[in-house]
C-alpha cells in the first residue's frame, strides 16, 4: 500500500506584505507599534511569549530620571526621562501616579569608585576620595528640579528625621534626609495597553510567536513565526528588532547579520516582603559599595526593595533572584531599618535582565543606559535594532525609531502620542479618587480595596468590566483576592491573557494574593476556557 508521506506541516504565507514586523511584545515593540500604526503604517508585532513576558514586567517600575545616572554625566538621558516623566503621568493617571523618595544622609556613603564625578572628585579633592559628600547629592537634587521643568510634581525638600514617620522605621544615627520626586508606573500594564491601543488602531499584535527565521528576497523580508497553530510566513518592508535580551541573538542567529554593535546583558533583581513601614513614601539607600537600592510600598500590604546589577551570559537562561543576591539586598537595606531585614521576610522576589548597548565599560552598573538605534540595510532590506532603553523613555525611544523609520519608508505624520492618552487614562491627573468613589457609588457592592484596585488598572474602563451586575455573585466564579470571572474575560478578550499566570502575575499582581488552590483554579478555567 502506498504510504502517505509525513511531512512538516505548511507555513500558511499570510498574504499581502506590511510596512512593519516589530519584533518583541516588550515596552519597546509596544510603544513603536502604537507610534507606528497611528502614523499610517500596517504593523504586525509578534511576541515569542506573554506581552511583557521578559524584561519589561521586571524593571523598580519608576518612572524617573536617574538620579545616580547624574554621576556618569549622562545629562541627555537624565533630561529627557525628567521631562517624560509628566507627560506619560498625563497620558496613564490610573496606572502612574507621583512618589516623594527620602534619601537619608551618612558620611559614609561611597561612590562606585568609577563614576566621571567620583574620578573628578579625586583629583581636586583628593581626601574626599570614595566619598559622596552632602554638598554633592544637594547639587544632584538640585539639577534634577531643574532639568525636567516640573509642573506637576513637588521639588526637593529637607528632613530633620528624629520624630517623623519617615524617620521611625530606621536607625537613630540617621539624622537628615533629602526628599525628592519621581513616579510610579505598573510596568506590565504599560505594555499591554500600548498594545491594546495599538491593536486598536490597526495593528496586528500576535502573542506566542516566535520569529525563527527571516530573509531578504526582493527588497522584503520573508519572516517564519513559530505558532501554535504551527509555522506562518509573513512579509514585511522593514523589521524592527525590539527583542530585549534577545536583541543580539536575533541580529547575529536569526538574520545573520554581520554588526559590530553588542548588547550587554545585567541582571537586576528584586524581592518582595510583608510591609516594612507605614507611610507611603520610598526610600533611596546608598551603599557603602558605590551602589544604592530602593525600599518601596507595594500593592499596600508589601514592600519592594531591589536592584541588584550583574552579569548575566545568556538570555536562554532565565533570570532569578539567587540566595546571594536576596542576602545582599537584605543585609543593604538592614544597614538602613531597625529592624533587620531577614530572608524569612521575603514573600515573593523576581529577576529581570537589561538589554543595555554594550559600550565597553568596566562595571555592571557602569553601562549606559541610554538608547541606541541602529539601522542596518546590509541584508538587502532594511532592519532597525533597539539596545538599552529604560520603562520612562519609551515613547522618546519610540519617535527617535519613528524618524529613522521615516529615513528609509517615509510617512506623512510626524509624532503624535504627547498628550494621548492610553486605554482608561482619559481623566485628569489627579483624579483617582473621584473615579474610584464613583465607581462604588455605581457598584455599592465593591469593598475600597477592589474598587481601587479595579481603577489603578482600568481607569475609566472600570465599569466596561462589571456591567450590569448587582452583587459579586453577578460577576461569574469568584477566583479569590476580589477576582471574578467577569474580569478574567476581559483580560481574555481585551488584553491577551492566555494562562493564569499572565493574569495573576502581568496585567495584575493577585498572584501575592491567591493562595496554592485558588491559582491552581484559575489554571484549570483559563485551561478550559482558552482553548473552548
Ligand atoms: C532590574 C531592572 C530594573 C529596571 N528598572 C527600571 C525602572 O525603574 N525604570 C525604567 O524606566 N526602566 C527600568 N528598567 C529598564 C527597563 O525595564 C527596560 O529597559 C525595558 O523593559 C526593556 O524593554 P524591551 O522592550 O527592550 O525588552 P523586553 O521587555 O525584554 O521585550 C523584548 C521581548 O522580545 C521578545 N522576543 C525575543 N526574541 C523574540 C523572537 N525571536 N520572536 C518574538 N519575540 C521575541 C521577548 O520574549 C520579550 O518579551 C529596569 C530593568 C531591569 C532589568
Amino acid at each position: 500500500m502506498p504510504q502517505t508521506p509525513i511531512s512538516a506541516p505548511q507555513a500558511d504565507i499570510l498574504p499581502a506584505p506590511v510596512d512593519l514586523l516589530v519584533i518583541g511584545g516588550g515596552i519597546n515593540g509596544c510603544g513603536i507599534a502604537r507610534d507606528a500604526v497611528g502614523r499610517g503604517y500596517s504593523v504586525v508585532l509578534a511576541e515569542q511569549g506573554d506581552l511583557a513576558g521578559a524584561t519589561s514586567s521586571a524593571s523598580t517600575k519608576l518612572f524617573h530620571g536617574g538620579l545616580r545616572y547624574l554621576e556618569y554625566f549622562e545629562f541627555r538621558l537624565v533630561r529627557e526621562a525628567l521631562i517624560e516623566r509628566e507627560v506619560l503621568l498625563r497620558a496613564m493617571p490610573h496606572i502612574s501616579w507621583p512618589m516623594r523618595f527620602v534619601l537619608p544622609y551618612h558620611p559614609d556613603m561611597r561612590f562606585e569608585g568609577a563614576t566621571p564625578t567620583s574620578r573628578l572628585l579625586g583629583m581636586f579633592m583628593p581626601w574626599m576620595r570614595g566619598r559622596r559628600p552632602a554638598w554633592l547629592i544637594r547639587l544632584g537634587l538640585f539639577l534634577y528640579d531643574s532639568l525636567g521643568g516640573r509642573k506637576i510634581l513637588p521639588g526637593t525638600a529637607t528632613l530633620h528625621l528624629p520624630g517623623t514617620a519617615e524617620g521611625a522605621p530606621l536607625q537613630e544615627r540617621f539624622e537628615r534626609a533629602y526628599e525628592y520626586s519621581d513616579c510610579w508606573v505598573e510596568d506590565s500594564r504599560l505594555v499591554v495597553l500600548n498594545a491594546r491601543d495599538a491593536q486598536a488602531r490597526g495593528a496586528t499584535i500576535l502573542t506566542r510567536s516566535r520569529v525563527s527565521a527571516a530573509q531578504a528576497k526582493g527588497g522584503l523580508w520573508e519572516v517564519t513565526l513559530e505558532t501554535a497553530e504551527g509555522p506562518k510566513t509573513l512579509r514585511a518592508r522593514m523589521l524592527v528588532n525590539a527583542a530585549g535580551p534577545w536583541v543580539g541573538a536575533m541580529i547575529h542567529g536569526t538574520l545573520r547579520l554581520n554588526a559590530r554593535d553588542k548588547v550587554r546583558l545585567v541582571r537586576g533583581s528584586h524581592i518582595v516582603t510583608r510591609r516594612l513601614y507605614d507611610h507611603d513614601k520610598c526610600y533611596f539607600f546608598q551603599g557603602t559599595d558605590g551602589r544604592i537600592i530602593f525600599a518601596i510600598p507595594y500593592e499596600s500590604d508589601f514592600t519592594l526593595i531591589g536592584t541588584t546589577d550583574a552579569d548575566h551570559a545568556d538570555p536562554d537562561t532565565p533570570p532569578r533572584c539567587t540566595d546571594a543576591e536576596r542576602d545582599y539586598l537584605c543585609e543593604f537595606a538592614s544597614q538602613y531599618f531597625k529592624r533587620p531585614v531577614t530572608a524569612d521576610d521575603v514573600v515573593w522576589s523576581y529577576s529581570g535582565v537589561r538589554p543595555l548597548y554594550d559600550d565597553g565599560a568596566r562595571s555592571a552598573t557602569a553601562a549606559t543606559r541610554d538608547y541606541v538605534l541602529k539601522t542596518d540595510q546590509s541584508a538587502g532590506a532594511p532592519v532597525l535594532h533597539v539596545f538599552g532603553g529604560k520603562i520612562t523613555t519609551y515613547r522618546r525611544l519610540a519617535e527617535s525609531a519613528l524618524a529613522r523609520i521615516g529615513a528609509v519608508l517615509p510617512v506623512h505624520n510626524g509624532n503624535w502620542t504627547a498628550g494621548v492618552p492610553l486605554p482608561g487614562g482619559d481623566f485628569p491627573v489627579d483624579g483617582v479618587a473621584a473615579l474610584t468613589e464613583d465607581l462604588r457609588r455605581r457598584y455599592p457592592f465593591l469593598d475600597a480595596f477592589w474598587a481601587r484596585r479595579l481603577i489603578r488598572a482600568y481607569g475609566t474602563e472600570a465599569p466596561a468590566i462589571l456591567g450590569e451586575a448587582r452583587s459579586p455573585a453577578d460577576l461569574g466564579q469568584d477566583f479569590g483576592a476580589t477576582l471574578h470571572e467577569a474580569e478574567v474575560r476581559w483580560l481574555i478578550t481585551q488584553e491577551f491573557a492566555r494562562t493564569a499566570e499572565d493574569i495573576l502575575w502581568r496585567r495584575s499582581k493577585l498572584g501575592l494574593r491567591l493562595t496554592a488552590p485558588q491559582a491552581t483554579e484559575l489554571a484549570r478555567w483559563m485551561a478550559s476556557e482558552v482553548s473552548a
